[in-house]
């Protein structure tokens, strides 16, 4: 069966790497990408599929009821896949109104557009509303606490997380109350190519070529799970091909790990790539490992995010019975191959830096926020 995707915030980190995924997997599909491009969107992440044809960019707002409805009829929108979102809880913490516009009055939007399309019509329309969220809805757990279930109760300690639960919420009440046929996922951190180098490992990597300081909240102990970012799109994928509407899945790394030794690793990857390949001395001279000196002496402990949920932790136990999702990259091999690909992007991360991608936006903050996940 083929289908019609519309993917919101495809031009984002995960959206542009599960447009990407989705496009090679399923070449028969018609694949749509709604984006508002905000700092965090990047048409460079996607412009070959564009070009080739095998996406088409809409430049739009999931705020702007009338412009969805009439985007999901037109292209007969079958399949709707949410990412679109404000997603950087520093920025949430700074400024937490956009994150409620966005992401919770933003996916309302959406739910009511998906519902005037698919049920209000004369029949109802087959289809599908995934709506992708994070494990931050939880809370904080202690080190010794079990990790959270699809059935933990709601924490939220973010203006973000507390916006991406009530997006939760509002899906689960749309499936409820008007019958939408919704799925949802909740995930653990993602890392891989494409990601914004405000997040902790982009930027981290980009701070080291550039010889910059790596900044670590507190003493570093907090704890994440990680997830290589197409292990997380193959886990959207088996959700909506094998998976009932109205049912959540957690998506997790089993990969937890302090930030500090976190970003050890990765310190040691790039001092690793640097002896490998001579050449790369000569590319970025203010790197420390083109001296021959650890990357680890640009670590820096900064003072500590407010309210910094001390561990992350997800029990994917029924994602991989029942639907067969593992993670297929382990930690350190996917920091090697993120070190690798911002190594040969290097156009790419330094765009981001130079504002020079947001040459179709317009001038803005591209991001003076760092240190979070
Ligand atoms: P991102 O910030 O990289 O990308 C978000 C995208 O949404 C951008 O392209 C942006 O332009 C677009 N966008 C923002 N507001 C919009 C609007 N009003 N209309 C249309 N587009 C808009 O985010 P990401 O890290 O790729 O995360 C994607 C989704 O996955 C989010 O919903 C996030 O909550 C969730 N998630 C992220 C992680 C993670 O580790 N990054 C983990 C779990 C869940």
């Amino acid at each position: 069966m083929s289908r019609n995707l519309l993917i919101t915030g495809g031009a984002g980190f995960i959206g542009a790497n599960f447009t990407r995924y989705w496009c090679e997997a399923h070449p028969e599909d018609r694949v749509v990408v709604l984006d508002a491009l905000t700092y965090a969107g990047n048409l460079a992440s996607i412009h070959d599929l564009v070009r080739a044809g095998r996406a088409s960019f809409v430049h739009g707002d999931i705020r702007d009821f009338a412009a969805v409805r009439d985007l999901l009829a037109q292209r007969s929108i079958d399949t709707l896949v949410h990412f679109a979102a404000e997603s950087h809880v520093d920025r949430s913490i700074s400024g937490p109104t956009v994150f409620v516009s966005t992401n919770v009055n933003g996916t309302q939007a959406l739910l009511d557009a998906a519902r005037a399309v698919w049920l209000d019509g004369p029949r109802p329309l087959p289809h599908r509303f995934h709506h992708v969220s994070t494990d931050e809805v939880y809370g904080s757990l202690t080190s010794d606490e079990p990790p959270f279930t699809e059935t933990s109760p709601y924490e939220p300690s973010s203006p973000y997380a507390a916006s991406k639960a009530a997006s939760d919420h509002l899906v689960r009440a749309y499936a409820r109350t008007y019958g939408l046929q919704v799925t949802i996922s909740n995930c653990s951190n993602n890392y891989g190519p494409y990601q914004f180098p405000e997040k902790l490992i982009p930027l981290c990597i980009v701070n080291m070529l550039l010889g910059k300081p790596l900044p670590i909240y507190g003493r570093g102990q907090n704890v994440r799970d990680w997830l290589y970012v197409t292990d997380h799109c193959r886990a959207i994928e088996r959700i909506l091909v094998g998976a009932d509407a109205n049912t959540t899945w957690n998506v997790g790394g089993r990969a937890e790990c302090a930030n500090l030794d976190l970003v050890r690793q990765l310190c040691l990857a790039m001092d690793a790539a640097f002896a490998a390949d001579a050449g790369l001395a000569s590319r970025f001279e203010s790197c420390p490992a083109a001296r021959g000196v650890s990357c680890a002496e640009l670590i820096r402990f900064v003072a500590d995010r407010p309210g910094h949920d001390f561990r992350y932790a997800i029990d994917c136990s029924l994602i991989e019975s029942r639907l067969g999702v593992r993670p297929g990259v382990a930690l350190a091999a996917g920091l090697r191959q993120t070190i690798d690909w911002y190594l040969r992007n290097e156009a790419w991360w330094r765009g981001v830096i130079d504002g020079s991608y947001q040459a179709l936006r317009g001038p803005s903050d591209p991001g003076n926020h760092s240190r979070g996940s």
